[in-house]
């Protein structure tokens, strides 16, 4: 198991006498008039995997790019280590980028493309092969040493950019998509590769990715980015279980929202009247907000239960018929459309193998779900 999903693990955020290895204070990158990162604050701790995710566009290569002195930030400090990087030029610093084309040298062996930056700098020839052999080891790439990036598949070429990357020793590694161009079943073994490197190593990772799956598999914690701002900072589960905003739960996950308004709102509990739902929806904590506003509940779809006959509980209960149903083996997710017209999706495990009894197609259902498992958005 990863140390990050030990229980009681260390989780440097929250301890107020730990100083984080970067500090970025109101970060800000303009192209001309364009403003690419606006005003982004963030502090990342020695030997985590911090994901900068969002979609296409939102800043987060630009914000890596200044982290590596790539690109000159238009105000604000980066500080790593508790140095000031303004002054201090890309191979003076103690980071290294992966970049998401990889940029092998194509005439040479995987051998010589990882031993390079070390040659570079100087390094007795001894103590080059010893480092190349290690890292060739950990990737696992030691029968492909003497092979060319032409005659590897994409994931090898991913690990030997990697090696390239980690046998120099940064202590902060940046990585741009790193798993951009492998198909889905090599990337999940790669992210736990990558996982079990960076605990090896206990190098700090900053990653950029607009796959929130990776992000969640990946990551200590995860800066959600929209339009060059940071929307959220947490733990895969905080920003899956929490997300703050509408925009942060659907990129975050598949997630049901339902419009809804204040009815009553005490320290334990809020009551909230949802014309879209055409139902009352509780949620077992208070809001503070005044009867009438505007909110909006999210509610992940594995949350949901659909059934048959009536729960005895009637709070946070909808009822519909089934319109789609997609079989996926370990579970099976259905459309359920209200009298509303509003379409609810529902995730339910398939617990036993047999068809007979399983929900289906124009079933008459009822929706419902824990008073604990809505989350009321501001926005
Ligand atoms: P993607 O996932 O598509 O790579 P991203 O979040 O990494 O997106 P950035 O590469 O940081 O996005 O770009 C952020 C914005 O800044 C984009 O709108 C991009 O067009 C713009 N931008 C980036 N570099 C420059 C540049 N050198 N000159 C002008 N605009 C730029």
């Amino acid at each position: 198991m990863s140390e990050k999903g030990k229980p009681g693990s260390p989780e440097p955020w929250r301890d107020k006498s730990s100083k984080p290895y970067i500090r970025i204070e109101h970060l800000v990158k303009k192209f001309g008039e364009f403003t690419a990162v606006n005003d982004v604050s963030l502090s990342i701790y020695k030997g985590e995997l911090f994901s900068l995710l969002g979609g296409s566009g939102c800043g987060k290569t630009t914000l890596l790019r200044m982290l590596a002195g790539l690109e000159i930030p238009t105000s604000g400090k980066i500080f790593i280590d508790d140095v000031d990087m303004a002054t201090v030029p890309p191979y003076e610093r103690p980071t290294n980028m992966m970049f998401q084309s990889y940029a092998l040298f194509p005439h040479m062996t995987v051998e010589k493309n990882i031993a390079f930056g070390l040659k570079q700098d100087g390094i007795a020839r001894s103590l080059i092969a010893e480092r190349v052999s290690d890292i060739l080891d950990l990737v696992q790439m030691k029968p492909y040493a003497k092979r060319k990036p032409h005659q590897l598949s994409g994931g090898q070429r991913q690990r030997v950019a990697l090696a390239r990357a980690l046998v120099k020793r940064p202590k902060l590694l940046l990585l741009d998509e790193p798993l951009g161009a492998l198909d889905k079943r090599l990337r999940e073994q790669t992210q736990f590769e990558l996982m079990n490197i960076q605990e090896k190593l206990g190098i700090t990772f900053v990653v950029v990715t607009h796959d929130q799956e990776e992000a969640m598999t990946l990551s200590t914690r995860i800066g959600v980015m929209n339009a060059g701002q940071i929307v959220q900072i947490g733990t895969p589960q905080e920003i899956y279980e929490f997300p703050g905003t509408r925009m942060v739960a659907n990129f975050i996950g598949s997630v049901n929202i339902f419009a809804g308004r204040v009815i009553e709102d005490e320290p334990d509990y809020v009551l909230l009247h949802s014309d879209e739902a055409n139902a009352d929806l509780y949620i077992s904590h208070g809001i503070a907000c005044a009867p009438g506003a505007e909110v909006w509940v999210a509610v992940r779809p594995e949350k949901i239960v659909a059934s048959r006959t009536a729960p005895a509980e009637t709070r946070n209960q909808l009822k519909g018929i089934i319109k789609e149903v997609a079989y996926m083996g370990n579970l099976s997710v259905y459309l359920v459309k209200l009298e509303t017209g509003k379409i609810v999706k529902v995730t339910m495990p398939n617990q036993v193998r047999s068809s007979e009894n399983r929900l289906t197609w124009d079933d008459h259902v009822y929706l419902s779900w824990l008073s604990t498992s809505g989350v009321v958005l501001h926005s």
